[in-house]
């Protein structure tokens, strides 16, 4: 199976992504960890997209699409991902549907975290003091909060009308959270 977990900057994706990777036996495709990864490791690619990233800019979708394609054409993780902060925007959401197809892969369910921006504020502020994130201040926080609002709002669309949105309550805890994840998984696992 494959999932793609949707969420606004800070509504706990990474927290709930690692959860279901470890109850459900999955690999966690995150682009945003990739790319921080190329700028820690310094690489040509790390240096082109560093000032982007900084400014809660959104990379370029071929930039991105290359990167994720290494792991849907890898067998070892095939319909074992789950996309976290993949796709951004509509034409990164159809370059996935084609690239899994492909590979003779879909995607199975598609879940959204919903939470208002006051509750991101606050995590990202938390955040900021765990992690030490370059774009992890309030100024810039409200960008890529109003960032992904602009770019998702089409991809939700789209995956709505393929009926494999699921809507989870971001707000709640932890594991009130991964409960409901694991109940929607587990039922389309039949
Ligand atoms: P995230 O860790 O998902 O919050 O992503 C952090 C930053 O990485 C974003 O603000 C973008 O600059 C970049 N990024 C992550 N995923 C994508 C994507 N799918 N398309 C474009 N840029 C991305």
């Amino acid at each position: 199976m494959n999932i793609v977990i949707f969420g606004p900057p800070g509504a706990g994706k990474g927290t709930q992504s690692n959860l279901i990777v470890q109850k459900f036996k999955l690999y966690q495709l995150s682009t945003g960890e990739l790319l921080r990864n190329e700028i820690k490791n310094k690489t040509s690619l790390g240096n082109q997209i560093s000032s982007i990233m900084r400014n809660g800019n959104l990379v370029s979708d071929k930039i991105v699409g290359d990167l994720i394609e290494k792991y849907v054409s890898n067998k070892l993780y095939k319909s074992r991902l789950i996309f976290d902060g993949y796709p951004r925007n509509l034409i990164q959401a159809k370059n996935l549907q084609d690239l899994l197809k492909k590979y003779d892969q879909k995607i199975n369910i598609v879940l959204k975290l919903s939470v208002n921006l006051e509750i991101i504020k606050k995590r990202i502020s938390e955040r900021r003091t765990l992690e030490n994130r370059a774009d992890d201040n309030e100024e810039i926080a409200i960008k890529r909060f109003q960032t992904y609002e602009n770019n998702v709002k089409p991809v939700i669309d789209f995956y709505k009308q393929s009926n494999l949105l699921k809507v989870v309550n971001g707000e709640a805890s932890i594991t009130e959270i991964s409960d409901e994840i694991s109940g929607l998984i587990e039922s389309i696992k039949g």
